[in-house]
C-alpha cells in the first residue's frame, strides 16, 4: 500500500496541512467556547435546582488565556466561527474584551453568542460595538409560571427584555431555542412560534439530550422532532426550506409560505454527526470533540507549561482526530459524559 502523502495523514495522525480534520472525513471550523460554568436559571433539562461545584478560580482560563486559545484556533486550524457559551457567558465579567480580541483576528471569524438574555438588553450595544454578530437566546416558555417552574428562577420578564434589547441593537434576526419537556411546556409549540413569527425571531425547536447534571433523561419521555412538528403543522402551513442545509443542525421549514421560518434540531432521533463541524473549548481549557464525548484533551496545562501555539494547535488537532463517527445515544453502551450540558458549553 502507498505510503499516506503528507496532506492525508495516517490512520494515528492527524495531517498538520489541514485544519481540525477528524479519521471520518470531517473538518471542524465551528469553535464552542464556555466562558462559566455558572447560571442565574436552573433549567431542570440542564442543571439542578441546588447549583453544582462550581469551577474553582485558578482552574478557569483568564480571558487572556481564552483569548490565546481563540486566536490559534482561528489564525492556524480553520476555525472560521466562534461561539461564545457557558453556563451563562453574560455572567463573565470579560465578555465585551474577549469579543473584541476575537473581532480583532484576522481572517475575522463569525462571533456569536448563546445566551439565556437576562441582561442582555444593557449589555447588546456594547457587545455589538467589539463586533458582536449573531445571538442565540434560549426561550422555553412565555408564561411566567411555567417559566419559574421549568428554571426555578422568576426571570421571564428578564428575559424578554433581553431579547428586545438585542433585537433593538442590531443582532437581527435573532434566533430562539426552545427544549420542550413533556408535561411541562410541550403545549406551548405554536404559542411559540407565533411569538418568534409576530417580532421577526427565528424560533428553533432543540430535542432534549441526556446532558441534564442529574441523569434522568429518558429516551422514551423526551418530546421528539415529530411530535413538534405535528403540533405545529395543526396551526401552521410548514413546507420544507429550499435553502441547503450544509453542516446546520436545524431542519428548517418556512411558515405560512414564508420568509418566516421554524427549525427543529434533533439531535437524538434525527442526528447530523456525520456533517458535524464543531469543536469544543470549556471554560476550564478542555477540548471535546463531541458533546457526548468521555474524555477530554488538556490545552490549559499545555499553555500553562510555557508551550507554543504550534504545540497547542497540535495537540488540539490530536484531539478532533480521535472524534467518534457519532453519539451513540441509541448504543445500548451508551454513557452519559460526566460533565453536564452548563459545563461543556452547549
Ligand atoms: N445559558 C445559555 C443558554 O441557555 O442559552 C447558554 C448555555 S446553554 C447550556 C446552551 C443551549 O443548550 C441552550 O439553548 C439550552 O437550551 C441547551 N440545552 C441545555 N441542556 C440541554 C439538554 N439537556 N438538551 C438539549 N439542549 C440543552
Ligand atoms: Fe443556564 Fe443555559 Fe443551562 Fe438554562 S440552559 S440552566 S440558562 S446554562
Amino acid at each position: 500500500m502507498a505510503a499516506p502523502t503528507p496532506t492525508q495523514g495516517t490512520a494515528n495522525t492527524p495531517s498538520p496541512a489541514l485544519g481540525l480534520r477528524d479519521r471520518h472525513g470531517r473538518t471542524a471550523t465551528d469553535l464552542r467556547v464556555s466562558l462559566t460554568d455558572r447560571c442565574n436559571l436552573r433549567c431542570t433539562y440542564c442543571m439542578p435546582e441546588a447549583g453544582l461545584p462550581w469551577l474553582p478560580k485558578p482552574e478557569l482560563l483568564t480571558d487572556a488565556e481564552v483569548s490565546r486559545l481563540v486566536g490559534i484556533a482561528v489564525r492556524d486550524l480553520g476555525v472560521n466561527e466562534v461561539r461564545f457559551t457557558g453556563g451563562e457567558p453574560l455572567l463573565r465579567p470579560g465578555l465585551v474584551d474577549i469579543v473584541t480580541a476575537a473581532a480583532a483576528l484576522e481572517p475575522r471569524p463569525e462571533i456569536s453568542l448563546t445566551t439565556n438574555a437576562i441582561g442582555l438588553e444593557r449589555l447588546a450595544a456594547p457587545l455589538v460595538a467589539a463586533g458582536l454578530d449573531r445571538v442565540n437566546v434560549s426561550l422555553d416558555t412565555l408564561d411566567p409560571g411555567t417559566f419559574k417552574e421549568l428554571a426555578k428562577r422568576d426571570r421571564l420578564e428578564a428575559t424578554l427584555r433581553g431579547i428586545e434589547g438585542a433585537a433593538a441593537s442590531g443582532l437581527a434576526p435573532v434566533k430562539l431555542n426552545t427544549v420542550l419537556m413533556r408535561g411541562i411546556n410541550d403545549a406551548e409549540a405554536p404559542a411559540l412560534l407565533r411569538f418568534a413569527v409576530a417580532h421577526g425571531y427565528q424560533l428553533r425547536f432543540i430535542e432534549q439530550m441526556p446532558l441534564d447534571a442529574a441523569g434522568v433523561w429518558r429516551r422514551d419521555e423526551m418530546v421528539t422532532a415529530a411530535e413538534i412538528l405535528e403540533a405545529l403543522k395543526a396551526e401552521f402551513d410548514l413546507v420544507p426550506d429550499p435553502a441547503h442545509r450544509g453542516s446546520a443542525p436545524a431542519e428548517t421549514w418556512l411558515v405560512d409560505g414564508g420568509p418566516a421560518k421554524v427549525g427543529v434540531i434533533g439531535s437524538v432521533t434525527r442526528p447530523f454527526c456525520g456533517d458535524c463541524d464543531r469543536t469544543r473549548l470549556t471554560a476550564d481549557g478542555q477540548v471535546r470533540n463531541c458533546l457526548f464525548a468521555r474524555g477530554e484533551t488538556d490545552l490549559r496545562g499545555l499553555l500553562r507549561d510555557g508551550a507554543s501555539d504550534a504545540e497547542i494547535g497540535a495537540r488540539w488537532r490530536e484531539a478532533m482526530w480521535g472524534k467518534l463517527p457519532g453519539h451513540g445515544i441509541d448504543d445500548p453502551s451508551f454513557l452519559q459524559p460526566a460533565r453536564p450540558m452548563s459545563a461543556i458549553g452547549g
